[in-house]
């Protein structure tokens, strides 16, 4: 069994939280430790249960909390050493950090963590399948655009938290500058809704029934656009086999889910 909640989704702050028999884990830390604090003991649990922190890439939305977490808790932090070497500035102590290369296996107690790489204009980027109890989620957010690898290694999962960022319409006409509009689009951006639907498409035909879209753009996505586009999408699927879809919420926690 794996138990999941996504506490925060977006490009406010990403992190997610993840719990096997044996351990706690979270997904990035792209908020403040006093709000992960709060999310977290809204589930019932204390930051000092977490096991480890996995981190999927530099940005701030996903390492903001890092820095006063290492501090306050001493959590092991695992990036890879590119990554490590983009956070310098966030001054984390030796004796927190962790490493593993991107595509390594690697476990945590009872969780075992599958890396990948994903494309997106940061040093070392990754996704990560996680294991334990016999079932897999994978989490992959930031991700300029979908390679066949990238159905691989999702294909399989239990459930998905993947990203659908931005509206292409919306993020065109809106007030972002061109130059952080063309870095959005690019093939090391973000994934448009549209991009999102046809990934989670390939997946929903290759057997994935669980979906969770997350990392939606304030500015330049609406939530029920971002559900209704992937939903129309799998509708007009020759397979009708029954499927979850939701929205990771931006700043308030979702509810435990558990993939038995
Ligand atoms: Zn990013
Ligand atoms: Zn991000």
């Amino acid at each position: 069994m794996i138990k999941f909640c996504n506490l925060f989704s977006g490009s406010s702050g990403n992190s997610t939280y993840i719990e096997s028999e044996n351990a706690k884990i979270l997904v990035d830390a792209g908020v403040s430790c006093l709000k992960i604090t709060k999310a977290l003991a809204s589930i019932g649990v204390e930051l000092d249960e977490i096991n480890a922190i996995i981190i999927s890439h530099e940005h701030i939305d996903h390492t903001k909390g890092l820095t006063t977490i290492a501090k306050k808790h001493n959590t092991p932090i695992y990036a890879t050493p590119k990554t490590w070497s983009n956070m310098e500035s966030l001054k984390i102590d030796e004796n927190c950090r962790r490493t593993f290369e991107a595509g390594e296996t690697f476990e945590i107690a009872d969780i075992k963590v599958e890396s990948f790489s994903i494309p997106h204009d940061a040093a070392d980027p990754c996704g990560f399948s996680i294991y334990a109890g016999g079932k897999k989620v994978t989490v992959a957010t930031d991700i300029g655009h979908v390679e066949d690898s990238l159905i691989d290694q999702m294909s399989g999962s239990d459930m998905v938290l993947v990203e659908s960022n931005y509206d292409c319409d919306t993020l065109l006409c809106g007030p972002y500058p061109y130059c952080l509009k063309k870095r959005i689009l690019s093939d090391v951006g973000h994934l448009s809704n549209e991009a999102t639907s046809k990934l989670v498409r390939r997946l929903y035909e290759a057997g994935v029934s669980n979906f969770v879209l997350g990392h939606l753009s304030k500015e330049n996505n609406f939530p029920e656009l971002a559900y209704q586009t992937v939903l129309n999408e799998i509708n007009s699927s020759k397979q009708k086999t029954p499927f979850n879809l939701s929205i990771a919420k931006r700043d308030t926690i979702d509810d435990v889910m558990e993939i038995v």
